[in-house]
């Protein structure tokens, strides 16, 4: 249950307040930790044959509703597919300068992985430590290129 609790909510005020006040209305029923391509198709597909939302979550840094599961009667239930051990720099071309990464890396992970290489992502946001680069992504995330 405290895992369910703990993918129901983003980090914005009203968040941490109903979190310390345990007003919790919407929680996943269920948390997956897919660890590969093929398990994301396996989820995604199971839960669209079944009716059930899938609710992508990275840091769980949002401050904007994003990863809370509040989906309606529509759907037979909730999923939140949490990417984070998905986390690897799979490829880098030193040519074209770019890579191929795991949406679930942290930024911190992120830069270590990229330093083995000789290079950086070069994106900072305020969140780097508690946010993943498919986070950044789907909410075309804002950030400075050098760190304070
Ligand atoms: C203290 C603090 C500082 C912040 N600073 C900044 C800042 O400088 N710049 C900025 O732009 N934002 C900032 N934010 C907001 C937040 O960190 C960003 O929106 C960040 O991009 C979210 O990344 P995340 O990995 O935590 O995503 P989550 O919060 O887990 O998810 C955000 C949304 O993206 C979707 N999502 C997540 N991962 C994936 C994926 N792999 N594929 C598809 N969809 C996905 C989720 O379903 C959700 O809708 C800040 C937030 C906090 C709490």
């Amino acid at each position: 249950m405290r895992d369910r609790l703990a993918h129901s909510h983003g980090q914005a005020f009203r968040d941490v307040v109903r979190a310390l006040l345990g007003r919790l209305p919407h929680v996943p029923d269920l948390v997956v930790r897919p660890t590969s391509e093929e398990q994301v198709v396996d989820v995604l597909e199971w839960c669209g044959d079944a009716g059930v939302a899938v609710i992508p979550f990275g840091g769980g840094s949002s401050v904007v509703g994003g990863v809370e599961p509040r989906v309606g009667d529509a759907y037979a239930g909730a999923v939140s597919l949490d990417l984070g051990a998905m986390d690897r720099v799979l490829e880098v071309d030193l040519t074209s300068r770019a890579a191929l990464v795991q949406a679930g890396v942290f930024g911190p992970h992120l830069e270590d992985q990229l330093r083995l290489w000789g290079r950086t992502l070069r994106f900072f946001p305020q969140s780097f430590e508690f946010s993943t680069l498919g986070g950044w992504l789907a909410t075309r995330a804002g950030a400075t290129s050098r760190r304070a």
